[in-house]
C-alpha cells in the first residue's frame, strides 16, 4: 500500500513541458509511481481533479536563517508552495559564529535576538540545531562572506592580512565540509562591502574546491550595475565557480532599461563557459535596512560606533554631503531612490512610522529627511527596515521572461501571529510565487504556466546540484505543491502584507502533508539538505 495517492491531477513536472494527466503515488517520502493507479492501492487519497500538481517550489534567495529558529513552520513560505529555502544569502548567515562575536550578531538582529538560545558556534552546530528543531520546509544553507569577515575582522575597513584571509578560508572550508552549498556575498553591506574583488576570488576558490556555488548581492544595482555584474562574472571565471546573481534589477529611474545589458553580459559570459544565472522577485520595490543608506565609512567599527557617529553634528553634516554628492564606488541608495520612495517597513520603538516614507516622517518631526533618518537610526539602535520603490515593471518583466532567471523571494519565513507578525514587511515574503502564477501567468500571460514552474523548481534544483528534487519523477523526493490555477493569487500588499495567498490547496514536503486543504498541519518534515558535490 502506498502512503498517499494523488488522483486525477494535471501534472506539470518542472521540466518546462506542458501538463499531462496521471496519478502520483508516494511512499516513504518519495515519489514511487506515476501513471494510472487504483485507489485501492493507497492508504490515503488526495483528489486533485481540476488542480495542477507540480514539484514543490525552491526559493533560491531566502533570508530565513534566524526566523526558522523562532518559527520552524515558516508559514509565509510554505503557504506559497515553497518546499525548500536557500538561506544565508547576501553575505549574511548566522553561522559560523565565534563565541565572542555573538553580541555583535545579536545587535544586527535586534529585539528578536532574545527569542532564541544562542548555543551554536560552528556551521555544523547551527545545522544540527536546525535539524533537531525541525522545520516545515527543507533548507539549503549558504555561508555568508560578511559573516566570515565579521568573525575574523569585525567591521574593519581594510584588506585582510594573510593570516586573517587564511582564517576566513578555514572557517569557510569547515562550513562547506559541514554541508554548506556555497558562499554568498552582499557587497553593499558592511563588513562584506570592505572586501576587494581579489579577496572574494580567493575565498570563492575554496567554495569551488568543494563543488559549491557563489551567490551575490552585487556591489551596485543602480548607476554601476554593469560594472558590478562584470565583477561577479570575473569572480566566477577566476575562481572557476558557478555564479548566481541575486535579485537582478536596475534601481533608480535613471538606470531603468539597464537590465537588458546586464542579462546580455550573462549570456556572453556563458558563451565563454562561465556558469552564471540570476534570480528575481516580481515586484518593483526592494527591501533592506535603513542603515544601508549610510556611506561605508559610517559602518566602520560596528553598530555602536555608527550610532556614536550619528550623534556627532559635524559627522552628520559629512554624511549629508556624501549622500548629496556621492562617493566613488559606493551605491548611494537614498539618492537613487529619493526620500519619498523609501518607506519604513519595521521600527520597534516608533511603530506609528511603519508604512510612512522618510519624507513624511521628516515632515511630522519638523525636520529634514537626513536628520529624520539619523535620529530614527539612533532611537532604534540601527534596526530599521525599509522598502525602496525604485524599479520599473518593464525591467522586472524582462528579467522574468529571460531564460537565465529563476525565482527567489529575498524574504523571510514570517507568520501573521506571534513575534513575527511585526511591521509591514515587503509583500514578497508572502506573495512571490503565487503572484507570478496569478498576476503574471494567468492574468498578464508574461510566462506560460510550465515555464514559470520550471523557473521555480528544476532550474534552481539544477543550480544547487539537488539531483533528486525539483521534478516530478519516480525516485525523487515527494516535495509537491497542488494548486488551483484559476484561484491562485497573492493577497499580500505593501499596506497589508501579512496575508496568505489563495489557491494553494496542498503542500507536501518529503512525503508529508504540511498544507492540507489550505490549512497548516503543524508538521515539520523538512530536512537540512546536503549538497551533491558534482565536481
Ligand atoms: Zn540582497
Amino acid at each position: 500500500m502506498f502512503d498517499i495517492l494523488i488522483k486525477n491531477g494535471f501534472i506539470i513536472d518542472g521540466s518546462g513541458n506542458p501538463w499531462f494527466k496521471a496519478d502520483i503515488a508516494i511512499e516513504e517520502g518519495k515519489i514511487c509511481k506515476i501513471g494510472r493507479i487504483s485507489i485501492s492501492e493507497a492508504d490515503e487519497i488526495i483528489d486533485a481533479s481540476g488542480l495542477i500538481v507540480a514539484p514543490g517550489f525552491i526559493d533560491m534567495h531566502s533570508h530565513s536563517d534566524f526566523f526558522l529558529l523562532i518559527n520552524p513552520r515558516s508559514e509565509s513560505k510554505i503557504r506559497q508552495g515553497i518546499t525548500t529555502e536557500v538561506i544565508g544569502n547576501c553575505g549574511f548567515s548566522i553561522a559560523p559564529l565565534k563565541p565572542d562575536k555573538i553580541e555583535i550578531m545579536k545587535k544586527e538582529i535586534g529585539v528578536l535576538a532574545d527569542e532564541v538560545t544562542w548555543d551554536w558556534s560552528t556551521f555544523k552546530e547551527y545545522i544540527n540545531k536546525l535539524t533537531r528543531q525541525g522545520s516545515s520546509v527543507n533548507v539549503a544553507p549558504l555561508v555568508g562572506h560578511g559573516t566570515l569577515r565579521l568573525n575574523v575582522m569585525e567591521y574593519e575597513n581594510r584588506d585582510p592580512t594573510k593570516d586573517e584571509l587564511d582564517e576566513m578560508k578555514a572557517l569557510l572550508a569547515e562550513s562547506l565540509e559541514a554541508g554548506a552549498f556555497g558562499m554568498s556575498t552582499g557587497l553593499i553591506y558592511a563588513p562584506g562591502s570592505y572586501a576587494k574583488t581579489e579577496e572574494i576570488i580567493e575565498l570563492a576558490r575554496v567554495a569551488s574546491e568543494y563543488g559549491g556555488i557563489y551567490t551575490s548581492h552585487i556591489r551596485n544595482e543602480s548607476d554601476k550595475l554593469l560594472e558590478a555584474v562584470k565583477e561577479a562574472i570575473k569572480i566566477g571565471k577566476n575562481a572557476n565557480i558557478p555564479v548566481e546573481i541575486s535579485h537582478m534589477k536596475s534601481a533608480g529611474k535613471q538606470n531603468w532599461g539597464k537590465v537588458k545589458e546586464a542579462l546580455r553580459l550573462l549570456k556572453l559570459a556563458r558563451e565563454e563557459s562561465i556558469e552564471v544565472t540570476c534570480d528575481f522577485y516580481p515586484y518593483t520595490a526592494g527591501s533592506t535596512g535603513l542603515a544601508a543608506c549610510l556611506p561605508p565609512w559610517v559602518h566602520e567599527g560596528g553598530i555602536e560606533e555608527m550610532l556614536k557617529k550619528l550623534q556627532d553634528p559635524a559627522l552628520r553634516e559629512k554624511i549629508k554631503k556624501d549622500i548629496e554628492e556621492g562617493i566613488e564606488g559606493w551605491e548611494n541608495l537614498a539618492k537613487s531612490a529619493g526620500w519619498d520612495r523609501i518607506v519604513i517597513s519595521y521600527c520597534e520603538r516608533n511603530k506609528e512610522y511603519e508604512g510612512l516614507s522618510i519624507s513624511e516622517i521628516a515632515k511630522i518631526r519638523g525636520t529634514n529627511p537626513f536628520d529624520a533618518m539619523f535620529d530614527l537610526l539612533i532611537e532604534e539602535e540601527a534596526v530599521v527596515g525599509i522598502i525602496l520603490h525604485m524599479m520599473s515593471e518593464d525591467d522586472m518583466k524582462y528579467v522574468m521572461k529571460h531564460p537565465l532567471s529563476m525565482v527567489g523571494t529575498d524574504g523571510e519565513g514570517y507568520a501573521p501571529y506571534g513575534p513575527l507578525a511585526r511591521g509591514k514587511p515587503h509583500p514578497r515574503n508572502y506573495g512571490t510565487f503565487p503572484r507570478i502564477l496569478g498576476k503574471y501567468v494567468k492574468e498578464e500571460k508574461v510566462l506560460t504556466l510550465q515555464d514559470a514552474i520550471r523557473k521555480m523548481t528544476s532550474m534552481p534544483a539544477q543550480k544547487l546540484g539537488l539531483l533528486d528534487r525539483g521534478l516530478i519523477r519516480e525516485g525523487f523526493w515527494a516535495d509537491i505543491v497542488i494548486f488551483d490555477p484559476l484561484k491562485i493569487s497573492d493577497k499580500a500588499t505593501f499596506s497589508n502584507p501579512h496575508q496568505y495567498p489563495t489557491g494553494i490547496e496542498y503542500v507536501i514536503v518529503n512525503g508529508v502533508k504540511v498544507i492540507e486543504k489550505g490549512k497548516h498541519t503543524g508538521e515539520l518534515p523538512g530536512k537540512v539538505l546536503s549538497p551533491k558535490r558534482m565536481m
